[in-house]
């Protein structure tokens, strides 16, 4: 049976329910043609993005996330320049290929102008070498634009949840959480030339196996290049910690997000997928897992340290452990899980030239 569905040119709702359904052996069978199709596309390999969370100042309410602005209990940081730059130096050092930049979310003047001006810096510094990823929310076309050409080439904007009832039930009502806005805007980065990423998160309060399904499915049709989704988290000082007692146990989530990934990489066979750090905050190896059943991108945290502590978007997250990450630890491993680390490469999305071509 499930040999049958896994075979098929394409999946239809029930089939990926059925998947994301699977129990004991099934699972193995799921993850292991994953594995397959992972590595007839993408290779054994696993690509980095050095990531530096620069500001956790945020105008938004999102009742999930540790850093929203009515959290009073968060302090406040803004990476310098100086500090952002040395970080940069780091990764282009150590040939990681690529960075992440993300940060809560503003719109202001003097945001969008210090990204554009930073993104010109890392272009000079890395002599157009290094690839940049951008996360930093919701913004206009026009920002997008002079952000993309000033250097990002890559963006990833979550959409969360693809059920407009659920996003409503996890965001304030008012005009800076509108669905259709965050639709609109991943249709403005697909417009502007990004690599145009993803994601949702998995096992929140109110989300249904239908609504991952739909979620996957939403991902193909709107034919995105790259995805980051993880375990939702809870965060005490949050609203939606008040639903502890009534969200899936944490190994559940776990086991829902490899599915999804699994899942994911039979649906979309050359996109990037990044393993991401939520996975590692349940379990230590499950990013490790994440990779040989289909991710392919890894985002080793280069934040200044100081400043490390106070990017909680949700409890627990892991910090300055083994994330071979600026303590040196490990710089020089070669491998991760099964999977070969391509140094010095910026990994873009295949996908993304796949679909340039098919539509130029
Ligand atoms: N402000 C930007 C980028 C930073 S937040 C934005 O919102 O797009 C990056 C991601 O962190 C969010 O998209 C969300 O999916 C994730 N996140 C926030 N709170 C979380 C939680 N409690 N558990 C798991 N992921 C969370
Ligand atoms: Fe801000 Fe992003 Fe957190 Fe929402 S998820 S509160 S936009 S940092």
């Amino acid at each position: 049976m499930i040999h049958s569905i896994l075979e098929k040119k394409s999946l239809t709702k029930e089939d990926v329910l059925f998947l994301l359904q699977t129990k004991g052996q099934y699972v193995e069978d799921l993850f292991s043609y994953a594995a397959s199709i992972k590595e007839k596309y993408i290779g054994k390999k696993v690509v980095l993005r050095g990531l530096i969370e620069f500001s956790n100042i945020c105008e938004k309410d999102c009742y999930y996330c540790g850093i929203r602005k009515g959290n009073k209990s968060v302090s406040r940081f803004n990476v310098t320049d100086k500090d952002i730059l040395e970080a940069v130096q780091f990764a282009y050092e150590n040939d990681y290929g690529s960075l992440a930049l993300q940060s809560g979310e503003l719109q202001s003047k003097t945001f969008t102008n210090r990204v554009a001006c930073l993104l010109k810096e890392i272009d000079k510094l890395s002599k157009g070498t290094l690839g940049v990823t951008l996360s930093c929310g919701e913004q206009t076309e026009e920002t997008y634009q002079r952000w993309f050409d000033a250097g990002a080439h890559r963006y990833l904007l979550r959409i969360e949840t693809s059920n407009k009832e659920l996003y409503q039930k996890i965001h304030p009502h008012n005009e800076l959480h509108r669905f259709n806005k965050r639709i609109a805007c991943l249709e403005s980065l697909q417009k502007v030339g990004f690599q145009t990423g993803t994601g949702v998160m998995i096992g929140l309060p109110f989300q249904t196996i239908e609504n991952l399904a739909e979620d996957l499915l939403f991902m193909q049709t709107i034919d995105i290049d790259m995805c980051g989704m993880g375990p939702y988290l809870l965060h005490e000082d949050t609203p939606l910690a008040k639903y502890s007692t009534s969200i899936l146990p944490l190994t559940t989530r776990l086991e829902l997000s490899l599915k999804m990934v699994a899942i994911l990489r039979i649906l979309m066979k050359d996109i990037n997928i990044a393993a991401t750090t939520a996975l590692q905050a349940i379990e230590a190896k499950a990013r490790e897992k994440a990779v040989e059943i289909g991710a392919n991108v890894l985002m080793p945290n280069i934040t200044p340290g100081f400043h490390r502590n106070n990017y909680n978007l949700y409890q627990n997250k892991p910090r300055t452990t083994g994330n071979f990450e600026r303590d040196g630890e490990h710089l020089q491993d070669t491998t991760f899980g099964n999977a070969q680390i391509i140094y010095g490469k910026r990994g873009d999305s295949l996908h993304y030239f796949g679909r340039e071509v098919t539509t130029n």
